[in-house]
């Protein structure tokens, strides 16, 4: 079969992924929409209507049977502040570049790392962005 399973979606109207309660009703709809009766005075348009038919239910029994997937939605955008991937950590972003030693704090302004030395009060600002009123 050439059609993939999870165009049956597109073949009954419905959104992928549906309850299977609108689903059904969809299906019954173009049953009704589609019953011979309808066009037993044309028979070109009776035996279009078969084939729709014949689509139908084909594509309802594949949503039925759990043989029409829900395509996955596309991925989101790369976004500047979205955590993303996991990147290594940069050892050097974890010490302060003035003494080497472990960062405790980062600067709330620049995010520079602090050692304890660098910023004794633990106050999150590096000497640039230190408010003078603090000390
Ligand atoms: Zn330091
Ligand atoms: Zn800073």
């Amino acid at each position: 079969m050439s059609r993939q399973s999870r165009d049956a979606w597109a073949v009954l109207g419905v959104p992928p992924g549906s309850p299977a309660d609108m689903v059904r009703a969809q299906y019954l709809r173009l049953v009704r929409l589609n019953h011979p009766d309808r066009y037993s005075g044309n028979p070109v348009e009776q035996a279009r209507h078969e084939e729709v038919m014949k689509e139908v239910t084909w594509a309802y029994q594949e949503i039925v049977q759990g043989r029409a997937t829900v395509p996955a939605p596309p991925p989101p955008p790369p976004h500047r502040n979205a955590p993303g991937p996991r990147r290594p950590v940069d050892i050097r972003e974890l010490q302060c570049r003035a003494h080497g030693r472990w960062a405790v704090v980062f600067c709330t302004v620049c995010g520079t790392p602090l050692c304890s030395r660098c910023d004794e009060s633990l106050s999150g600002y590096c000497p640039a962005h230190r408010p003078k009123s603090a000390f």
